[in-house]
């Protein structure tokens, strides 16, 4: 048969004709099919402007709050985050946020629509905080990312504005900084009674540093301060370390140098990433090595260990250059322990004694617990008669035990602070 007559027949044939009319409904499906999803894409990428915020972001926590908060409030789907907070007379509150929950939320925001899209990855876990790993996307009609810009920045004023008057404290978790506890009521100044002058001249010499950031500029030097406290325990110094961040404004990064795991590597980049406006704090420095001329067999055995090495901390220091001021402060119960290499100027600017309490000292801690004037003078000189040091925790002790005396009362058995213990 010639093959235009096959044709004609096969044309006539009613169920070829059929299959071949189902075949070309499928193809054209498949065609518009094909073309709704480019569509789709090409519209997405054209139209609409999606913000992808991972849980390791900083701002991860703060737009969620704020999207509860502001944006999807009226959504009724939430998961809840329960929290401790410690009042300061030890009272325990529980609080509870609330944060949307996975899935989709939608809110408007300056006249446009925005839609949430949280999700969490079952398989990923964030090995810092080790809970699986989760994002949120924020999609909306546009082109201008200003509208995120504007979002983020809420959220970070908010978030500001929730810790106003309060000291955050972080520590290290594995290569960042993750705030521990519930930020603090900032500590005032005044509470800290140490010799006259010296926390007035501590605070100036911070001052005059976070304010001069043109005199280290220009003469190349790297923009950082060390502080050194050194003196007996309970005198007050991560007392005034607290209440001088309070002061500055300044958050507080404590680092445990001691801490195994904490490699020279790891130092190095913590330190150069601590969050703004934050003051390191390396307490009790004297326990974290054995100084370099007493014990050199000691510490190569120290250094063995997966542990910060001395020299590995002495560059850190020299190498803590930020834009930004950048204060390290130290303790020590014991200077004499401490290798001359880590305390020569340039690692620590000011060395201050915080030690026992002096007549004045006594005075006014009692002040600060009883009015009385009179018997205030009394009493300091009652103390200073024992001939014995006395340290302000030593005194605070004691007035605890007399929350309810009269003054008279704590005038009365004043051997008792050496003996509270
Ligand atoms: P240090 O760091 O010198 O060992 P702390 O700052 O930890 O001492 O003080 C321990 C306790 O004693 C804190 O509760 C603090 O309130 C109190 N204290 C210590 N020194 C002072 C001080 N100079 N003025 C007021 N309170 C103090």
């Amino acid at each position: 048969m010639p093959i235009t007559e096959y044709v004609a027949s096969l044309s006539q044939n009613p169920y070829f004709g059929a299959g071949f009319g189902l075949f070309g409904i499928g193809a054209a499906a498949a065609v518009l099919r094909k073309g709704i999803q480019a569509s789709v894409i090409l519209f997405r990428r054209q139209c609409m402007i999606t913000l992808e915020v991972p849980c390791r972001d900083k701002s991860y926590q703060w737009l969620l709050h704020w999207i509860t908060k502001k944006g999807a409030k009226h959504t009724q789907h939430l998961s809840v985050e329960t929290s401790f907070l410690q009042k300061d007379t030890g009272q325990i509150k529980t609080k509870y946020d609330f944060i949307p929950s996975v899935g989709q939320h939608f809110f408007r925001y300056g006249g446009a629509w925005i839609k949430v899209d949280r999700t969490r990855e079952q398989q990923t876990i964030d090995l810092h905080m080790g809970i699986p790993f989760e994002t949120v996307t924020l999609t909306a009609f546009g082109r201008n990312k200003q509208i995120y810009y504007d979002i983020l920045e809420e959220a970070r004023t908010m978030a500001l504005k929730q810790h106003e008057g309060m000291t955050v404290m972080y520590t290290a978790m594995g290569s960042e900084w993750r705030a521990f506890g519930h930020p603090r009521r900032r500590r005032p100044l005044k509470s800290v009674i140490l010799r006259a002058g010296l926390a007035e001249k501590i605070v100036t010499d911070c001052l005059d540093f976070i304010g001069n950031p043109q005199w280290y500029t220009e003469r190349g030097i790297p923009y950082r301060r060390g502080y050194l406290l050194y003196g007996p325990p309970g005198c007050g110094k991560s007392s005034f370390i607290m209440a001088l961040a309070g002061e500055l404004e300044y958050n507080i990064c404590v680092l445990n140098l001691s801490e195994r795991g904490l490699t020279d590597d790891r130092l190095n980049h913590l330190l150069s990433v601590a969050p703004q406006q934050s003051i390191i704090l390396l307490e009790d420095i004297d326990a974290a090595f054995v100084s370099r001329e007493d014990a050199p067999k000691q510490k190569a055995a120290y250094e063995g260990l997966n542990r910060v090495t001395f020299s590995g901390l002495l560059n850190c220091l020299d190498g803590v250059a930020s834009t930004e001021a950048r204060i390290v402060f130290m303790t020590t119960n014991y200077l004499e322990r401490l290798d001359p290499a880590l305390i020569r100027p340039g690692r620590v600017d000011l060395k201050e004694f915080v030690g026992y309490c002096n007549q004045e000292q006594v005075e006014l801690m009692f002040l600060r617990f009883y009015k009385d004037a009179i018997a205030a003078k009394t009493f300091a000189a009652n103390v200073v008669a024992m001939k014995k040091s006395v340290s302000p925790a030593q005194i605070q002790g004691y007035f605890m035990f007399h929350k309810h005396s009269t003054p008279e009362e704590v005038l009365a058995d004043i051997d008792k602070i050496w003996t509270l213990g």
